[in-house]
């Protein structure tokens, strides 16, 4: 194929783009490879879109081997599946709404775990039609809190989604590591210098999880390893003292879905209701003011809290509060200080009121030693004084266990495989045993081979493609522009006619001609009325891995090939230029 750049649909920009905060995204814009046409929604020009096919490709090749199969799922999608796992309410607004003529509540969806399990149930009857791997390489939508950095993290973006259907937890393993194989030999044909971590189980739901991490300083994640081999995202790091136990023998943290805005009484009915105090009584507000640290979840589902505290009145010593929460902030507010605090206006903790806008989820903590002001309080136990700043896996992590503060390079890792040292990725790829808990929800039984009827146990596998795009281009540019690794590239070779005379271009339409004819794909700028240093400039943005320019070195008979990463230059005799290229 050859792609000619007279009349390719390409514009290269100069400058880079106001809104742009990583390379990646800056390089993709300029390079024009993609165009905001929202925030967090990106249109893939000609050029992206096949960056963003040939990352698809490779997905589906390695899927394919593992004996995946491949369909595709509506993105729009009816409620009652999701209301019936329990997630229509769990996402909160991270999930995309909307009604149709009749007024049914319908949805975009963010990951397919309920379609999944729902299809298999609607056609697989027998254990002996298991094991089952399927996938989809499709758009799902997520309302994110925070769109940022181009395609790294859209709200409209490519996944390619996967679940596995097996008759019992071995069956699940093997599924599993199948996926985890898979995983690799993607990850490693993309390019990527990453880590397999565990991770949190998030959203999902289940068990044991592993996240793939592209290593970059540019990424939100943290994680931490050892020399040993061990390696773990903050946010899932168990630090063993940060598991207390209540008095009444209630463990540490729990998150609670709450309808709309949560109060005081809805935090009192989810602790009655989920962990009935072991002395007979009931919880009580009171309770509450001593027992019970509060978390307003942040509607991302993950990092920073809205605001965290306990709900009441009860005053200490504001020095020691002080020290203990560095380097977060304490701060005293009121409900008039709204106006000076924006983000607590969001979601708030305050005498006898939990409010917030739009959170639906409160996430509590009960710890005796809250009520005692010691320890890993993390302080904010007093009337109208809450934590700010909190950072998300250093200060607290998803579940409510307040314990990442205490994971410091050079602690020894939990399992004894020495000194943790830190570091940031991007999550490409996550792999999670969800076992039954979709199965469950949505009644998803077979025959085993005794005719009884037992629950499918179930994974599900997710890899970023759109974020992959972007983290592709992180790790692989210079100042000059982007460096696609071959197998990604939007073309095999970038051949530059350059000059004014005909002779260039014609040698270049007859070399692009053949390396068409060897199955190549030529990205030929045939520009007429661009300079040759316009042309370098673009092909250097453009990042395909190989240039070659038919100018100046075609009356001594030869063509110069270039490579974009180690910019070596040889010349190469006209006539071999072809065999020396493919
Ligand atoms: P993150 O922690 O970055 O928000 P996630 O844990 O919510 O990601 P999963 O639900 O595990 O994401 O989805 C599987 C994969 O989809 C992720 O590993 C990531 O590569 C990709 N992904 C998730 N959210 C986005 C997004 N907003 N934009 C682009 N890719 C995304
Ligand atoms: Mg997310
Ligand atoms: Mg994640
Ligand atoms: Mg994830």
């Amino acid at each position: 194929m050859i792609l000619r750049m007279s009349s390719l649909f390409l514009r290269t920009l100069r400058e880079d783009p106001a809104d742009a905060e990583v390379p990646s995204h800056r390089l993709l814009v300029r390079a024009g490879y993609i165009r905001r046409a929202a925030p967090g929604i990106y249109t893939w020009l000609p050029l992206g879109l096949r960056v963003l096919r040939n990352v698809e490709n490779i997905v589906r090749d390695e899927m394919n081997k593992i004996g995946a199969q491949e369909l595709v799922f509506p993105a729009l999608l009816p409620r009652e599946p999701y209301e019936a796992t329990g997630r229509w309410t769990e996402y909160g607004p991270n999930v995309f709404r909307l009604k149709d003529r009749k007024g049914a509540d319908m949805l975009l969806g963010p990951t397919h775990e309920e379609m999944f399990t729902l299809v298999v149930k609607d056609l697989y009857s027998s254990y002996k039609d298991l094991p089952l791997s399927i996938y989809q390489i499709q758009n799902k939508y997520r309302d994110e809190a925070r769109p940022r950095a181009g395609v790294l993290r859209g709200r409209e973006f490519v996944m390619k989604d996967s679940y596995s259907f097996d008759i019992d937890a071995d069956g699940l393993q093997a599924s599993y590591e199948l996926h985890r194989k898979a995983y690799i030999a993607i990850f490693d044909r993309l390019g990527f210098d990453y880590v397999i971590v565990k991770a949190m189980s998030g959203a999902m739901g289940g068990s044991a999880s592993e996240e793939f991490l592209a290593i970059a300083e540019n990424g939100e994640d943290t994680f931490v390893r050892s020399p040993g081999g061990y390696a773990a995202n903050v946010e899932a790091v168990v630090v063993p003292q940060a598991a207390p136990v209540d008095a009444s023998g209630v463990p540490a943290a729990e998150v609670v879905d709450t309808p709309d805005t949560p109060t005081i009484d809805t935090l009192v009915d989810a602790l009655n209701a989920k962990h009935p105090r072991t002395d007979g009584r009931e919880w009580t507000a009171a309770d509450t003011l001593k027992n019970v640290l509060v978390m307003l979840v942040n509607p991302d589902g993950s990092r920073e809290p809205l605001a965290i505290g306990v709900p009441g009145d009860r005053a200490i010593d504001e020095k020691r509060l002080g020290a203990q929460v560095e380097p977060a902030e304490v701060v005293a507010f009121e409900e008039a200080d709204f106006a000076k605090h924006p983000e607590l206006a969001k979601g708030y903790i305050g005498p006898g009121v939990l409010g917030s806008e739009n959170t639906s989820k409160i996430r509590y903590l009960l710890d005796p030693r809250v009520a005692e002001g010691s320890a890993w309080v993390t302080g904010a136990d007093k009337t109208g004084f809450h934590v700010l700043n909190l950072v998300y896996g250093r200060d607290f992590t998803a579940d409510g266990t307040i314990q990442a503060a205490e994971v410091r390079d050079g602690d020894e890792a939990p399992d004894g495989s020495g000194p943790l040292a830190s570091a940031r990725g991007i999550e490409m790829g996550h792999i999670f045993q969800l076992g039954k808990k979709y199965a469950e929800a949505l009644d998803l039984k077979v025959l085993d081979q005794n005719g009884k009827l037992v629950t499918v146990t179930m994974g599900s596998y997710g890899v970023g493609v759109t974020r992959a795009v972007a983290a592709i281009a992180e790790g692989n540019h210079d100042e000059l522009g982007l460096i696609w690794p071959r197998e990604i590239a939007p073309a095999d070779i970038h051949l530059v006619a350059t000059g004014k005379d005909a002779a260039p271009f014609e040698a270049a339409a007859k070399i692009a001609a053949e390396l068409e004819a060897r199955g190549l794909t030529v990205l030929y700028d045939d520009r007429e009325k661009v300079t040759a240093g316009v042309k370098f400039k673009d092909a250097e943005l453009l990042g395909v891995p190989t240039i070659a320019v038919v100018g100046k070195g075609l009356t001594d008979g030869v063509v110069e090939v270039k490579d974009r990463r180690s910019n070596t230059r040889v010349d190469v005799p006209l006539a071999e230029v072809v065999d020396h290229l493919v």
